[in-house]
């Protein structure tokens, strides 16, 4: 989301002519855009934007600026955090980017816009992208559910879901423009267009009639809204892609009721063994916290069951981080920092053997891979995905990147498939 934010920012000021730079030593304008779902990215945030003092010195024009979760956290806050900073633009406030810059380069002030956390965007369809043949197409903006370690509600607001016009308007344009596959991006897509009489299974089948585009991908599923429905139609959709991202966070139902996640292990279980049934061929991937307050080492144990019955594709595995203003902070964070370590690593080799076990299942089959590069020293190695998110390393000319191919899996590691083109 955060990439989709900083190119959404680019073209936006491109059209008011600014140009990309190629480095930092060459911009006029410096943005650092943030996440604060865990401190320590927080941290190394500020200590990036410090490093940037001699740069400053040489050029005392540069606007250096903070976009993003934090900015939107820490408000007029992170002027005094960071007295290199001449703006702070909230979540909400990245369509008045030109105006702010404007405002500095001529008055040189500081300002902070962090007042429209809560508003929805008003639509405007800068046409860069970072990328050619895919992309990303946000569908809304913040959310609702305040997983009790979670900054996210705090810092992009309630749930406001983009008007289903203007996403196929967007999404048509791309088409239109050779992208092959967009990935739809909400912090909860399945509650996608709630009380506005719509719903994501309807967004879904509008897309899948669009020319152009030929793979439809989403993120993030929450286990108590994604459904049958939802898994019938990545069944019935051509274009929709068999792959799920289905948060689990932790495999103790006494976790899951202290994280506010509103779904016990029986019925995380129940939901994808239907996604199994229904799309047999279908990869799930997950989240996974561990260390949250008062996990112990049955609990853990209890995550590890889950993650073998579920058989998860691959999983984000997180220590827990606490973020205020979430709830879970007047929770004593009593797993200490090395065995947060420890369990985590427990965690990460689980489902290495579990990954090595579902990717060797794949020798010998055939898959349909779009290219997503190619190497830097040898540009004939390259890489692509399947319809079910898996990367796939062969070789190749390196002019068909952003195409189709077919290849067949030769051998498989917990992370990529090695394969050959058929
Ligand atoms: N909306 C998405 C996820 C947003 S944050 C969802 O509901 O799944 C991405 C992931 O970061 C979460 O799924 C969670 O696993 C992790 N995360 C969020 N807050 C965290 C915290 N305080 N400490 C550690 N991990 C966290
Ligand atoms: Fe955070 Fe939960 Fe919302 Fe995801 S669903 S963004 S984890 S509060």
């Amino acid at each position: 989301m955060n990439m989709r934010d900083s190119e959404y920012v680019m073209g936006i000021l491109m059209d008011r002519g600014f140009r990309k730079a190629k480095s930092a030593d060459e911009a006029d304008v410096i943005i650092f855009n943030s996440c604060s779902v865990r401190k320590h990215a927080e941290d190394k945030l500020f200590s990036n934007i410090g490093d940037l003092w001699k740069l400053k010195k040489r050029k005392p024009g540069l606007v250096i600026g903070l976009m993003g979760c934090t900015a939107q956290s820490y408000k007029d806050a992170a002027l005094e955090r960071a007295p290199l900073l001449d703006f702070v633009c909230g979540t909400g406030n990245e369509s008045d980017l030109p105006a702010i810059i404007g405002d500095i380069l001529k008055d040189r002030c500081r300002m902070v816009a962090a007042d429209k956390v809560n508003e929805k965007k008003h639509e405007i369809f800068p046409a860069y992208r970072d990328e050619t043949f895919k992309t990303f197409v946000s569908i809304g903006e913040g959310c609702n559910n305040f997983c009790s370690y979670c900054i996210v509600p705090y810092v992009r607001g309630k749930e406001r879901s983009r008007d289903a016009k203007d996403i196929i308007r967007e999404i048509d344009d791309l088409g239109s423009r050779g992208f092959k596959e967009v990935m739809l991006l909400g912090q909860n897509v399945n509650s996608y267009g709630r009380g506005e009489g719509t719903d994501f299974v309807k967004l879904l089948c509008e897309i899948n009639k669009l020319k152009g585009i030929e793979r439809i991908r989403f993120m993030t599923s929450h286990p108590k809204d994604a459904s049958i429905k939802l898994f019938e139609a990545m069944r019935d959709l051509d274009k929709v892609c068999e792959h799920l991202h289905l948060p689990l966070q932790s495999g103790s139902d006494r976790i899951l009721k202290l994280m506010n996640r509103k779904y016990t292990v029986k019925d995380y279980l129940k939901l994808a063994e239907s996604y199994r049934k229904i799309l047999p061929q279908g990869a799930i991937t997950t989240d996974i916290i561990v260390g949250f307050p008062s996990e112990t080492e049955k609990d853990l144990k209890e995550t590890v069951k889950v993650m073998k019955a579920a058989g998860f594709d691959s999983a984000y595995t997180f220590k827990y981080s606490p973020r205020p203003p979430a709830r879970s902070c007047k929770l004593k964070d009593n797993v200490s920092e090395a065995l947060k370590d420890k369990r985590l690593k427990t965690i990460m080799d689980i489902q290495c053997r579990i990954a090595e076990d579902i990717n060797a299942r794949l020798i010998g089959q055939p898959a349909g891979i779009l290219v997503d590069g190619c190497g830097s020293k040898d540009p004939r190695k390259l890489t692509g995905r399947t319809r079910t998110n898996k990367v796939v390393v062969f070789d190749g000319r390196p002019d068909l990147v952003g195409k189709f191919v077919d290849v067949k899996i030769l051998s498989a590691t917990p992370y990529a498939l090695k394969g050959k083109i058929v």
